[in-house]
């Protein structure tokens, strides 16, 4: 194994002790359900990485904190041309082995259960805790994806979508109420 390569599953108590860093790239395909999103290829589309895990003793619990850079190539859905979005995020979030342990944690903070996602199974007597680290940094990253990907401002012409045509109708609810009126009248 390189000392390069992503551990795909990691126990977060024992690694947070022996002070576990990350850094380095893998390419958007890793990342399935972003990838499912996407246009084009994105083998070669870069996931930047920057993470460690450090232990809180004094809390019980392990903090993973992760820096992640990438671009997804979406269709735009105004101009239906290809937008990179881009998702950027800055993670800090608590390990916690046990749901009572959250009580400690400030109001804000995020956390996961161990266990309770399908990113992590809960330790037991003889087993740690492992955490799939790329399906929870994934989750992550899932969080930034838009509904809606558009261009801040399309160069291309403007192809109305459907879905464009409902926003408006959202935004303007009594234009459209002035538009029935009229036809009544008429
Ligand atoms: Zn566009």
């Amino acid at each position: 194994m390189s000392a390069n390569t992503f551990p795909a599953h990691i126990e977060p108590f024992k690694w947070a002790e022996q002070g576990f860093t990350w850094s380095g790239t893998l390419p958007l395909s890793r990342f399935a359900r972003i990838a499912r999103e996407t246009v084009g290829s994105v083998e070669h589309q870069p996931v930047q990485i920057n993470c460690k895990l450090s232990m809180d003793a004094y809390l019980r619990l392990v903090w993973l904190d992760a820096d992640i850079e990438a671009k997804a190539p979406m269709t735009c859905q105004r101009c239906l041309e290809v937008v990179e979005i881009d998702l950027v995020s800055n993670v800090h979030l608590a390990l916690v082995e046990d749901e009572s342990l959250i009580e400690r944690l400030d109001e804000d903070a995020d956390f996961v259960v161990l266990g309770e996602s399908e990113s992590s199974s809960k330790g037991s007597f003889d087993e740690p805790a492992i955490v799939d680290l790329l399906t929870l940094l994934e989750d992550e990253l899932l969080l930034l994806m838009p509904l809606s990907p558009k261009h801040h401002a399309c160069e291309h012409k403007h192809r109305p979508t459907e879905q464009d045509i409902v926003e408006e109708k959202r935004d303007n609810p009594f234009d459209v109420l002035a538009s029935l009126k009229g036809k009544l009248n008429s």
